[in-house]
């Protein structure tokens, strides 16, 4: 199959990542940030991977306003010639965008067409903080990149095999069909990157596996993967649901809800609070970083080693509650800023896990931080890995997969 450049775009609300990729065989030649568009102080880096060599553009006037703008400097710094690595944007092939959420509509990547736009318009509903942004990516792709194919691919597609009675919640079902309220689940396209990355480092056919990802980073979630497809997961109708996050409740009776609202918090305030000031942040007082959390612990500050103890306690509850829906688990992996580099972490999830399979070597697993391998004891019926995501690489094979086909 011919070689083709893609470039992967993830905008926040005000952040737009992107890298430059040569698919299929997945070489990265650049990768940049413009962050707090809209802000005074905006501001783009960028780094060529070949010689590290790094740019930087400070907003002066107001040049990175919107997305539109952003994409602008984006496309000056990649075209540059001291700093860049193309010559015309016309040796770009494909724009492929990260999508937050595409409901129920879609189970893979897509191509962009009016009707894709006018769906992923209709979930800015469920997805108030995401989805309106990517669509300030695609139009501004649209606008500077008129000729060139562009794909999506969505964070809650892998999940979409779950069967009913893991994604209905218990609520009467007319909320269901008028709401759409149900379980979707996020971070699809990290749990299927390391399903499929272990698939083919072990050379296993992928349907044949049944595996417990855990993809632990700020935003953090497990998913239970059954013959090669998603089962189960942590997150719900928003990334709100399931593991103690940086920032994010996770599991919680809501009642709260209403309680709080009964006690003079508005609904917007309770939103704040849940999103952004628990998890980590809400238990220890001190910070959302990981870092940070494991530090005040081992200072032995009560509250940090409340935060640990709560983040290490969920997220074993959810493997031990998957490994009893899937009956078997051939492995367990982590990824993810926490997962990938905190053998500490990864250590104490695995603590006192024997009577499930779960026997790691500490030895092993302490010489892991950012790269791939395997931690588990030979002995251990699950085998334990640690694979380093790249949802940029997915998201970038799915646009060259889905044009060719
Ligand atoms: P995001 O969800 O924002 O993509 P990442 O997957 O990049 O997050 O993970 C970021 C988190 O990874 C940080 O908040 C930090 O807590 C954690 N992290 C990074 N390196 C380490 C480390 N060496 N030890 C513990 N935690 C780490």
């Amino acid at each position: 199959m011919s070689r083709k450049t893609i470039l992967v775009i993830n905008c926040g609300s005000s952040s737009l990542k992107y890298q430059l990729c040569l698919m299929p065989d997945g070489t990265n030649l650049v990768k940049g940030n413009v962050e707090r568009i809209g802000d005074a102080r905006a501001f783009m880096t960028q780094k060529r991977v070949s010689d590290n060599k790094e740019y930087r553009v400070d907003s002066v006037d107001n040049e990175m306003k919107d997305h539109k703008s952003a994409f602008k400097e984006v496309m000056k710094a990649i075209l540059s010639p001291d700093y860049g690595v193309l010559k015309d944007a016309g040796e770009i092939d494909i724009v492929s965008h990260r999508i937050v959420h595409g409901g129920e509509k879609y189970s893979d990547a897509a191509i962009v067409d009016e009707k894709v736009l006018a769906d992923i318009t209709e979930l800015c509903d469920l997805a108030p903080l995401h989805n309106p942004a990517h669509l300030q990516g695609i139009f501004a792709a649209e606008e500077l990149l008129p000729k060139i194919p562009q794909t999506v691919t969505f964070d809650t597609a892998f999940h979409q095999t779950m069967p009913d009675y893991c994604y209905r919640y218990a609520i009467p079902e007319d909320l269901y069909k008028k709401f759409a309220l149900r379980k979707y689940g996020f971070h699809g396209t990290s749990h299927k990157y390391v399903a499929e990355h272990l698939a083919r480092i072990i050379n296993k056919p992928l349907e044949s596996l049944n595996l417990i990802t855990c993809h632990l980073g700020n935003g953090a979630s497990v998913t239970a993967i059954q013959n090669g497809k998603s089962y189960d997961t942590s997150m719900g109708v928003t990334p709100l649901e399931g593991l103690v996050m940086g920032t994010r409740c996770g599991d919680i009776d809501p009642t709260v809800v209403p309680y709080l609202c009964s006690k003079g918090y508005k609904p917007e305030e309770i939103n704040t609070i849940l999103q952004k000031k628990s998890g980590l942040l809400g238990l220890s007082g001190k910070g959302s970083d990981m870092r940070d959390i494991i530090a005040s612990a081992e200072a032995g500050e009560e509250n940090g080693l409340l935060a640990f103890n709560s983040f290490i306690h969920r997220v074993k509850k959810y493997i031990g509650a998957y490994t009893a829906e899937l009956g078997r688990v051939d492995a367990l992996i982590f990824t993810g800023g926490i997962g990938e580099n905190s053998y500490k972490v990864r250590a104490a999830i695995c603590a006192n896990m024997e009577s499930i399979g779960i026997k790691i070597d500490l030895d092993e697993n302490k010489k892991h931080i950012g790269t791939e391998g395997l931690l588990s004891k030979p002995d251990s019926s699950v085998s334990v890995f640690v694979i380093p995501t790249n949802e940029e690489y997915q998201i970038a094979m799915d646009g060259y997969r889905i044009t060719h086909s």
